[in-house]
């Protein structure tokens, strides 16, 4: 019997067309709802286009009515899957927002285009039946939020867009994709061994992300306090380390209670807190900084923002992040 696929649209390069003179722009009939004659071989769908946006205009207010929106929907129809298509640009960190504020045993995937629809080798549908026919394999359910693209199957807690124009941009740094996805079949040879899940209610709370380099003063690191942010990450050097000045500001910054979190911004490795030097990531974390445990610094914004946003029952933040 087939499946029923939940299937919300955002925008985004999958939804876009060029024009004449070679600009890329959203356009007013989504251009993937010609696929739905492909979709159909695999699933019955339910498709609603819950925004049509540029995912560079995408926030955590968007991400938290799509949240919303698969809840409504699962309580409204009996779904087996969701799949999301979404820009790329910030399709990593709505994915990595879902992962964390649903615990559905369904697939929900997401995917985009990195070429637009009318483009030579435009690669939105393929994409797109890709995502269905994951979203309706067994083997996907429990897996988290999936991202498909390119043949391949990623999780979001690993996923990151690591070239501006490659249609293989979508990469896991260090761990690899979960699987991939052949004519024939789904393959998927990996299990999460954790899900975190926290209810999210409403965002009230800013966490702003800082990129930490050689020479970097304390103005910068201090400008968050001035500008009434309610928590920092800074993607700190190599192991979890910082300048000086950024050791001294990110202190004050503790000093009025805002939370601080480190990651890397290698892109492979772990930041973990090695140096006992001033501003190296053991005396940091001695003052307080919380390491985020192989993250990058735009899902540890995400994940501190989510946690900091718990208005009933408050996060202890060192063990969410552990
Ligand atoms: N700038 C586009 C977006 O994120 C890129 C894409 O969709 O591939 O909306």
């Amino acid at each position: 019997m087939k499946k029923n696929i939940l299937l919300l649209h955002t925008g985004g390069t999958i939804s876009m067309k060029m024009t004449v003179d070679g600009a890329v722009l959203p356009n007013e009939r989504n251009p993937i709802i010609d696929a739905k004659e492909s979709l159909a071989t695999y699933a019955n769908t339910i498709e609603i286009e819950a925004f049509n946006l540029p995912s560079p205009h995408i926030t955590p207010t968007e991400m938290l009515t799509l949240r919303n929106l698969i809840v409504t929907q699962t309580q409204l129809y009996k779904i087996d899957g969701v799949v999301i298509t979404h820009g790329t640009d910030t399709l990593e960190e709505t994915a990595y927002f879902l992962d964390l504020t649903t615990n559905f045993d369904f697939p929900i995937v997401l995917t985009g285009a990195m070429r637009s629809s009318n483009e030579l080798g435009a690669d939105g549908i393929y994409n797109l039946v890709e995502a269905v026919r994951v979203a309706c394999d067994e083997k996907a359910r429990g897996k988290g939020v999936l991202v498909v693209m390119n043949d391949e199957i990623h999780q979001a807690f690993n996923i990151t867009k690591t070239s501006t124009s490659s249609v293989n941009t979508f990469q896991s740094p260090q761990y690899g994709p979960i699987g991939l996805v052949t004519k024939k079949a789904i393959h998927i040879q990996q299990q999460p061994v954790r899900r975190q899940y926290v209810p999210l209610e409403a965002i009230t709370k800013r966490v702003a992300l800082l990129k930490v380099y050689a020479g970097m003063e304390a103005d910068m690191i201090e400008s968050i306090l001035a500008a009434g942010y309610d928590g920092l990450v800074l993607e700190g050097l190599g192991q979890g380390n910082v300048p000086p000045a950024v050791a001294k500001a990110i202190k004050k910054l503790l000093a009025h209670h805002m939370p601080v979190v480190l990651v890397s911004r290698c892109f492979n490795g772990i930041a973990e807190g090695v140096y006992g030097y001033e501003g190296g990531g053991k005396e940091l974390e001695d003052a307080g900084v919380i390491f985020a445990n192989g993250i990058n610094g735009q899902k540890a914004r995400l994940k501190l923002l989510i946690g900091m946003n718990q208005l009933h029952t408050p996060i202890d933040l060192k063990l969410f992040f552990v």
